[in-house]
């Protein structure tokens, strides 16, 4: 098979940010305490990403790191090809005023300067513009989140919402390409909360790539990705979303359960007839769901990919499987496999994944016997 020429595409798909084996241990009186435990992880520019997680499960020690804040005990973080921890500190202070915009749960303005200065500040720390086009460039901004009118009140004069507004312009500043924001709506009330969001995902569109972390399930469904964080580890996002269903806490218990399972093209995972002892979760690749019949070509009934699920049929019907699934051509999967007992359980535990898995395998039914009477065959 002739790969597609890798120029074009690996420009398009240049990470800007790219983790890799990032952890960090603290040192507390009880002890060495891991609050990440290994991560990797790329995100591109242009993405708009959710970090969620319960608290306490390492959310900001990885934000931390991404903006320097913060060292890594042991890994990499490069962003735009920088390798973070590689800066001293001063190298640190010049690379983020240029290429990161920071947002913070408590704003964190300057008090004792006017809104207008706390915007003009960072370009004169990063000897950035002219001194007129500054304070054009800060009033412009400051349009953008509608606060022209406060321009010249102190932060203490102004609502937290203005304040976060200020501090949002203040982190465009710079014109960074990347926007850090940890819980920036944690101390405002949801509308405000949500008017802030809205100005995020504005950015967005202007091309920016943007990391929040939420603790408000309504707005991480209005990211782009998320990443759920537990006890200082991701969750594979597809897994997560598979079983959007499950809460934090139950999804980190299965991503401890499920058993990392990888096939290549062509191969069989599990075969129309047998008994199901599994769950599958598709990680990543692509699989072809195909009906065998009695006679006749066996026929090509669905194809799934990653973020979906398979399997759940036979466990929850107790039948034999009631179609085959195979790697696709060309493809390889890499799938999270559970076994019986623990999909019971799990099922037990969460009775909306159970709803959710049975509607699914409703609607899945219905479309298979369509397909199975019309369908083409399987190649
Ligand atoms: P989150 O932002 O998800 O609430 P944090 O990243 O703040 O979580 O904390 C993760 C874990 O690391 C917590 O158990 C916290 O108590 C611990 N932790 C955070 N900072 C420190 C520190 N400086 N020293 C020791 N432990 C810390
Ligand atoms: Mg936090």
């Amino acid at each position: 098979m002739a790969a597609p020429s890798p120029l074009p595409a690996a420009n398009a798909n240049t990470p800007l940010i790219e983790v890799s084996g990032l952890t960090k241990v603290y040192q507390t009186p009880a002890g060495a305490f891991t609050a990440l435990g290994g991560i990797d992880l790329r995100i591109y520019p242009g993405e708009f990403v959710g970090v969620i997680g319960k608290s306490g499960s390492g959310k900001s020690t990885f934000i931390n790191m991404l903006t320097g804040i913060d060292r890594p005990t042991t890994g990499d973080v490069t962003i735009g090809g920088v390798s973070l921890p590689g800066l001293d500190e001063t190298g640190m202070a010049r690379w983020r005023g240029r290429h990161l915009g920071i947002v913070f749960q408590f704003f964190q303005l300057l008090p004792t300067l006017t809104l207008v200065e706390n915007l003009i500040l960072p370009m004169e720390l990063n000897g950035l513009y002219s001194r007129a086009e500054r304070r054009a460039r800060a009033m412009h901004l400051l349009e953008q989140v509608n606060l022209a009118a406060q321009a010249d009140k102190l932060p203490g004069a102004v609502s937290g919402g203005q304040q976060q507004r200020a501090a949002i312009a203040r982190a465009l500043a710079c014109d960074p390409p990347l926007i850090v924001a940890d819980e920036p709506t944690g101390n405002l009330d949801s509308k405000t909360a949500d008017a802030i969001f809205t100005l995020f995902a504005q950015m967005v569109k202007d091309g920016k790539t943007i990391i929040i972390v939420t603790h408000d399930a309504d707005q991480a469904r209005r990211v782009d990705r998320t990443i759920l964080i537990a006890d200082g580890k991701v969750v594979n996002e597809y897994l997560a979303r598979a079983l959007s269903a499950l809460d934090y806490e139950q999804l980190a218990e299965v991503a401890g359960r499920v058993q990392p399972l990888t096939f290549a093209s062509g191969a069989t995972i599990v075969r129309q007839g047998e008994t199901g002892d599994k769950f599958y979760i598709l990680l990543d690749g692509q699989v072809d769901i195909v009906i065998e019949r009695p006679s006749g070509a066996p026929v090509l009934v669905n194809q799934l990919s990653r973020g979906e699920y398979f399997g759940e049929m036979a466990l929850l019907g107790k039948t034999v499987r009631q179609a085959t699934v195979r790697v696709s051509p060309d493809h390889s999967a890499a799938l999270a496999a559970l076994d019986a007992a623990a999909f019971d359980r799990l099922v037990q535990e969460a009775p909306v994944l159970g709803r959710q898995l049975t509607r699914t395998l409703e609607q899945r039914q219905k479309a298979n016997l369509a397909r199975s009477r019309t369908g083409q065959p399987a190649g």
